[in-house]
């Protein structure tokens, strides 16, 4: 979804109230089950279109844990500027070193077309914990036999694994191999 910000861009202190009712993004990066619905304003500020706004989804993730899959509601904030691309034919010719200054990635905002779902993806992902835990108290999995220990106990013995603990184990069970 493209929005076409260049009638915003053309007038200074235009506002534009954009209501946020997209199909779920659904691809390698993300994957949300529920629309993203919310709304964002923006605003001419003279140089910048400022964006503010909020939406919500609902976004499938894997547990850091247990690695099921489990939903969870996000909502995220959106806090953007771009900078106005003057119209073709009006753009004063910049000396060469500030056009080659990268100020920001311009991937999102190229001639005053918003590129509204790629927005709403990287605040999706900024609003995503990088290792989501299905519930906090997840138990995960049995690290023996793979058992979801949230779905069953497995028969594998609970005591923590460590080197240390195994050297330990076999050191005693040499001494009693030696003792009999
Ligand atoms: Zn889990
Ligand atoms: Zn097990």
């Amino acid at each position: 979804m493209k929005l076409d910000l260049s009638e915003i861009a053309r007038i200074l202190g235009k506002r534009y109230h954009y209501d946020v009712d997209e199909t779920p993004i659904r691809d390698e990066t993300i994957v949300c089950t529920e629309p993203m619905r919310g709304e964002i304003d923006f605003s001419n500020t003279g140089s910048l279109i400022v964006a503010r706004g909020q939406f919500s989804t609902t976004v499938q993730l894997e547990c850091g844990r247990c690695l099921e899959t489990f939903t969870l509601p996000v909502l995220s904030h959106i806090d953007e500027q771009f900078d106005i691309h003057a119209p073709a034919g009006l753009a004063e010719p910049e000396p060469a070193a500030e056009t080659e200054e990268e100020e920001e990635p311009e991937s999102l905002f190229v001639e005053n077309m918003l590129d509204l779902t790629e927005l709403i993806r990287q605040n999706i992902i900024l609003a995503t914990p990088i290792r989501p835990l299905c519930d906090e108290a997840c138990k995960g999995i049995c690290p023996s036999c793979g058992q979801n220990l949230n779905e069953a106990q497995c028969g594998c013995e609970t005591k923590p694994e460590s080197p240390l603990s195994k050297l330990s184990e076999k050191w005693k069970q040499r001494q009693s191999d030696g003792e009999e």
